[in-house]
């Protein structure tokens, strides 16, 4: 599976604390990440991650795009919900589209929690039919 990692800034600590308790899981698939955020993922989980820009110069952004392709399957967002942002409205449209192709994604480490352990468990392989069907096409909409 493909997964992206992002985490605002007051949120880092707690991502890494995440992905570290669970790296056993997320070895096994690949990782994607805003710039800051795979940084560290990569420094102290020593896990290989494929960096996008920093969040607020697109990397949000880059990962909506990944979704929009049917090339992203699940998104863990800890998401600081108690300081502004300058990239909002790019942290609204990534959850956007999330929304709009069925995509996985938590905003907070309780949820991801549930996601992690259920990719475990193999919840996730419905990702793996809609990928073989090619389900999601660009005649939609
Ligand atoms: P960063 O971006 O990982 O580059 O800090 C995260 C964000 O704020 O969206």
């Amino acid at each position: 599976m493909k997964i992206a990692l992002i985490a605002h800034d007051k949120k880092k600590d707690e991502l890494i604390r995440f992905v570290t308790a669970y790296r056993d899981v997320f070895a096994q698939h690949d990782l994607y990440a805003t710039g800051t955020t795979g940084k560290r993922v990569i420094a102290e989980v020593q896990l290989d991650v494929f960096r996008f820009k920093s969040g607020p110069l697109g990397g949000d952004q880059e990962i909506g795009a990944k979704i929009a392709r049917n090339e992203m399957d699940m998104v863990l967002f800890f998401r600081d919900p108690l300081t502004a942002q300058p990239h909002e409205p790019d942290v609204t449209a990534l959850i956007r589209l999330a929304d709009v192709y069925n995509v996985p994604l938590a905003t907070n480490m309780g949820t991801a929690e549930v996601l992690v352990k259920g990719l475990s468990e193999g919840f996730m392989e419905w990702r793996e039919l809609i990928e073989d069907k090619g389900e999601i096409n660009n005649d939609e909409v």
